[in-house]
């Protein structure tokens, strides 16, 4: 049957890629319909229960940032919250969050079923209707055909999953789920580029047989961080402690002697694994003179005794993962209760994309999340937040945005996804970004909130609470500017054995700011009174401190801008262009950029490399 509502936007995956997608659409006035297999498992962690970390984090705050749902969602659900990297620079620290698997599924969808413009509903999709070269609609599974003007296609590992563990294999989307093998059908009758990749979890623990005392306890972090710009940390429920234990030599011994029991090396997989979070058997291979890996012991929940062991993900055969557990100290009498396992999917080379997220060969035809060939919820939330805006936007013949390298972490990856492609699963680090001093997570909303309230996906209430925080960083920031102590000024004495030397001449607050030795509490009620809200102290602060660093980094900014256009000349060999590192001429020669923003966008060409090319040019001429 035709379904009888006509919708502007269909959202097909109810993952992290999916929800934000459709809850974009939906806060942008669009008519949205949400499409997945199983309204139980909408915004389900399919791995390890946890939201952010380093690079990761960047990005759920600007899904936040722009209205998105997985910031606050994470607040609902975190039960351990941690600042990674809090001793670095602000450019690279992160916050983590542990979270109730429960809690933040239930929080999702609390979300979505009171998303105003937005439906639900529970099916597979099996079928695209397309017409000419334009994407019409969906076909689900009983046939039922549903009607739109775009469509995102969100389905995340489903697509011809191929569940590994041992030897054995079944068809799966993730454990008790089904594939999406007649949908994976169609996709490869289109033209898009198909290839394999692979991820997998580890074994779950009962953590009644489990013995903490032979663990080291890690608790959360006081103060306890927060994710969404929203959040507080009254929205936080019950904290509890993570714990950390260690593989072994016997645990090594063990995984050794199995290794041709494993998919992987035995050549029954033949999709790439992620890098940078390779199973047990992938890092005792690859670290072999490594004889102990650390291994988290996070907690799946508050009301389960289910515990997720970080760093032990495998596909080894069930009777393997037994003994392999058993060998870590604290888990002597460990219970599994349910086996570790590989999944091998189908994703469609991102480099058929547009940087909308629009595929080139099908019009109206979005992809995102886990099918463009990354990993990771945080990684897919950002590209289905992006997706969906570019869906809403082409439904109604409106202009598509994406943010730019210099402008987001969301715009670094789309970028990379769409200028290089990918031939591993694609995550998320602050190196991968050149600007990282401009695109800290604790700026995302002075970053992404007002091009977020113009697209239409910022509410009143978070657009009040962004300008009053602009507002008071403002107003701050000027009296700090203007309020000046003269090196006899009586208020300079609890200072007195702080300062690394004494003032010489009349100096601002700012100015005494920027001093390394000092922070803002130090400084802020010397004279007049001082912020108390730490999220206008830190802004203030962080822009104080860093100031000539992120001067510097417009300037570059600016300076590529105005040459943006200069051409590259279609047969340069950049093997002869002096001061670019092998990896960068590499990189070049292979990209075969046009100008020379182009080049500048290209992962891992940085800064200083582009100015060299613009000098090499200057010499040419
Ligand atoms: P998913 O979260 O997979 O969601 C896809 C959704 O689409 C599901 O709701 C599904 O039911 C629905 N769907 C699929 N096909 C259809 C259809 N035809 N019709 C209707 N609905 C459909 N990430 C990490 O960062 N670290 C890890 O260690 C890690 N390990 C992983 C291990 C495993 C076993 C798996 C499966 C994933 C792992 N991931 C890991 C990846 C992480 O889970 C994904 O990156 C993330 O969930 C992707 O989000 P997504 O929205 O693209 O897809």
């Amino acid at each position: 049957m035709d379904y009888p509502n006509r919708f502007d936007v269909i959202v097909i995956g109810g993952g992290h890629a999916g929800t934000e997608a459709a809850l974009a659409a939906a806060r942008m006035g669009r008519q949205t319909l949400l499409l997945t297999h199983n309204i139980e498992t909408l915004g389900q962690m399919s791995c390890n229960p946890a939201i952010g970390g380093i690079g990761k984090s960047h990005l759920v705050k600007e899904i936040d940032a722009l209205g998105g749902a997985m910031g606050l969602a994470t607040d609902m659900a975190g039960i351990q919250f941690r600042t990674l990297n809090a001793r670095k620079g602000p450019a690279v620290r992160a916050t983590r969050a542990q979270a109730d698997r429960a809690l933040y599924k239930a929080a999702i969808r609390s979300q979505l079923e009171n998303q105003p413009n937005l439906t639900l509903f529970q099916q597979g999709a099996e079928d695209l209707i397309v017409e000419g070269d334009t994407v019409r609609g969906v076909v689900t599974q009983t046939g039922i055909r549903f009607h739109a003007t775009t469509v995102v296609l969100a389905t995340g590992t489903f697509l011809g999953g191929v569940i590994h563990i041992g030897l054995d294999n079944h068809a799966g989307g993730r454990a008790g789920d089904p594939p999406a093998n007649g949908l994976a059908a169609r996709l490869r009758e289109l033209p898009f580029r198909v290839d394999r990749l692979k991820t997998g979890t580890p074994p779950r623990i009962d953590a009644k047989s489990v013995d903490f005392s032979m663990m080291e306890a890690q608790p959360g972090d006081t103060p306890r961080p927060v994710m969404s710009y929203m959040g507080s940390r009254e929205l936080h429920p019950e904290q509890v402690n993570c714990y950390i234990t260690h593989t072994n030599e016997r645990t090594h011994e063990i995984i050794f002697a199995n290794l041709d029991r494993s998919p992987m090396y035995s050549g029954v997989i033949g999709g790439v694994g992620p890098r940078y979070c390779p199973s047990i058997e992938d890092k005792v291979h690859r670290f072999a003179d490594k004889n102990s890996h650390q291994v988290f012991i996070e907690p799946e929940g508050l009301n389960t005794h289910e515990l997720y062991p970080n760093g032990i993900s495998t596909s080894l055969p069930f009777d393997t993962q037994l003994e392999v557990v058993r060998s870590i100290r604290g888990m002597e009498n460990a219970h599994i209760t349910r086996p570790g396992y590989a999944i091998e999917y189908d994703f469609f080379n991102p480099q058929d994309l547009l940087h909308s997220l629009e595929t080139r060969f099908v019009k109206n035809l979005f992809f995102a999340g886990q099918i463009n060939g990354t990993t990771g919820y945080e990684e897919a939330g950002a590209q289905g937040l992006l997706a969906g805006v570019n869906a809403a936007l082409r439904a109604t013949d409106d202009e598509a945005w994406h943010p730019l390298r210099n402008e987001a972490y969301t715009g670094v990856m789309v970028d990379d996804l769409i200028t290089l492609g990918t031939r591993e699963p694609y995550r998320m680090f602050t190196s991968r970004a050149e600007y990282r001093l401009l695109l800290r997570e604790d700026n995302a909303d002075l970053r992404l909130t007002e091009k977020g309230r113009e697209l239409g996906l910022i509410d009143d209430a978070r657009w009040a609470a962004f300008e009053a925080k602009r507002d008071a960083i403002s107003r701050e920031t000027t009296r700090l500017e203007s309020t000046w102590l003269t090196p006899s000024s009586p208020e300079l004495a609890p200072l007195a054995d702080k300062l690394s030397s004494p003032l010489k001449r009349e100096a601002s607050l700012m100015e005494l700011l920027k001093r390394p030795e000092l922070e803002y509490p130090d400084v802020a009620s010397l004279k007049g009174q001082g912020v108390e809200d730490w999220r206008i102290a830190e802004q203030v602060q962080i822009t104080a401190k860093y100031a000539g660093y992120i001067q510097r980094q417009q300037e570059e900014i600016d300076r590529l801008r105005r040459h943006e256009n200069t051409a590259l000349p279609e047969g340069i060999d950049y093997d002869t262009v002096d001061g670019l590192s092998n990896e960068i001429k590499q990189k070049l020669n292979e990209a075969r950029p046009v100008t020379l923003a182009h080049a500048g966008r290209i992962s891992g060409v940085t800064p200083a490399a582009v100015s060299i090319l613009l000098i090499h040019m200057k010499k040419r001429q």
